[in-house]
């Protein structure tokens, strides 16, 4: 690497896979990198560094970054040397030692907790000092988005069965409130009217913190600070629906009537080798206090099919829980068998076609069921976040009933980018809805 530079900053180039907590992550890592003097780009072709936040939750996102990390090195700078690629994220901290022995094309590899020391690795590889020349670079892909996520805590305590994540990131961590107030200010302050809360498990938030405060008390402070945004919570595992939090939700009108509770399974036995509590009358129990704190409450739920063991009739009742049409959106995911988990030794695993055919099946009754529920929207005043324009002209955005990147967008006849406008769902198409 050549180490006499000229005035300009080196440039660098985050490639972020998987989830939103990955962008979230990506995010923090492009700030750092301005903060020390790099130039954060979007063209890979010409960056003097690469990092690719990696996913390895299953196998097939796994797979997905290791074809980005390859076509990374095979860009012309990289594969020359006069680039260096970082391999950042859940890979290095799932395969640690063994990852670097195998991609040999990576200069550095930095797990999920060392990611706040990235500016130093970058500038390791690069063999400079920091901070570097200038302050500078385009906003990294994701900023200047209507709405923003902003991550309150990282791990996870519950292993369930079939999980990857406790091993990748560590023991359940909320982060301070401080920490939180500080990423919500700076995100509404870059144009986000909507901040949507993640963690892998939000309604622990506050029980590793020493004050007292819960989920219910943070977002409750958040929207009364901020008024004209709205809060959306995202993965609410089922326990986190406290009646505080819904009470909380009930009475701010910009905490978005949503809640995303994964319950993976319904059929008890299934449920206990997954290490999950509940059951299907617990469930419906659980859709019914919630029902009932927060009337016009939008519920999405992850449902996974072929978990190892699943027989026909437990998969049956699942199948009969998502037909009774209790959620508006529901995601299917085929069990997928890692390594490392407790559910990986469990025995009559089931064939990868089976459970991609009972993850199918699944998705049609959900779109049978989930249909008819969007529907009943027709006619009903919403608001919606002006998002973006369609190549024709035509306005989108999202109604509260609407989480970004996952169910879908209301199309709008006017309105500004980033505005909050009123209308009436005219129509609806499956998950689509027109508002006038
Ligand atoms: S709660 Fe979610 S992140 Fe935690 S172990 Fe279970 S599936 Fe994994």
């Amino acid at each position: 690497m050549d180490t006499t530079r000229d005035s300009a900053a080196p440039s660098v180039c985050l490639i972020t896979m998987g989830c939103a907590k990955n962008e979230v992550d990506s995010a923090a890592m492009a700030r750092r990198l301005r903060e020390a003097g790099f130039s954060v780009t979007e063209e890979a072709s010409s960056a003097d560094a690469i990092i690719v936040n990696t996913c390895s939750f299953i196998q097939a996102a796994t797979e997905e970054s290791i074809d980005a990390i390859f076509e990374a090195a095979s860009l012309p700078k990289v594969d020359e040397g006069s680039a260096v690629l970082i391999v950042a994220g859940c890979m290095p901290a799932r395969y640690g030692d063994d990852l670097a022995a195998e991609l040999t094309e990576a200069s550095a590899f930095v797990p999920c907790s060392r990611e706040d020391d990235i500016a130093e690795v970058v500038a390791r590889a690069l063999r400079i000092s920091l901070p570097v020349a200038a302050v500078g670079g385009e906003p990294a892909e994701g900023e200047g988005r209507t709405f923003a996520y902003v991550k309150i805590s990282d791990g996870c305590d519950r292993f369930c069965s079939y999980c990857t994540i406790p091993y990748i990131r560590g023991r359940y961590h909320s982060f301070p409130y401080e920490q939180i107030a500080e990423d919500v200010e700076r995100e509404i302050a870059s144009g986000a009217r909507e901040i949507v809360l993640i963690a892998q498990d939000t309604g622990r938030w506050g029980a590793d913190l020493p004050d007292g405060r819960d989920l219910a008390w943070l977002v409750d402070t958040l929207a009364e600070a901020h008024p004209d945004t709205w809060f959306r919570i995202m993965y609410l595992q089922p326990e986190g629906a406290t009646d505080e939090l819904l009470s909380v939700m009930a009475a701010r009108e910009n905490v978005c009537s949503y809640l995303d509770i994964p319950l993976q399974h319904v059929s008890k036995p299934i449920l206990r080798a997954m290490n999950r509590r509940g059951d299907a009358a617990a469930f419906r129990a659980l859709i019914e206090r919630i029902e009932a704190a927060v009337p016009d409450i939008t519920l999405r739920t992850t449902l996974i099919a072929g978990f190892p063991g699943e027989t026909d009739e437990q998969f049956e009742e699942l199948l009969d829980f998502v037909s009774e049409g209790l959620f508006h959106y529901v995601g299917v995911f085929p069990y997928s068998r890692e390594e490392g988990t407790a559910a990986f030794d469990l025995p009559n695993q089931i064939d990868e076609d089976e459970k991609a055919e009972r993850a199918q099946v699944l998705r049609d009754a959900a779109d049978a069921a989930c249909g008819p529920r969007i529907a009943e929207r027709i006619g009903k005043g919403a608001i919606v976040l002006v998002e973006g324009t369609e190549e024709d002209g035509q306005r989108f955005g999202r109604a509260q009933c609407q989480a970004p990147e996952v169910d879908g967008v209301t199309y709008v006849s006017r309105g500004e980018i980033g505005a909050f406008v009123p209308c009436t769902i005219a129509d609806t198409l499956l998950y689509e809805m027109e508002g006038e």
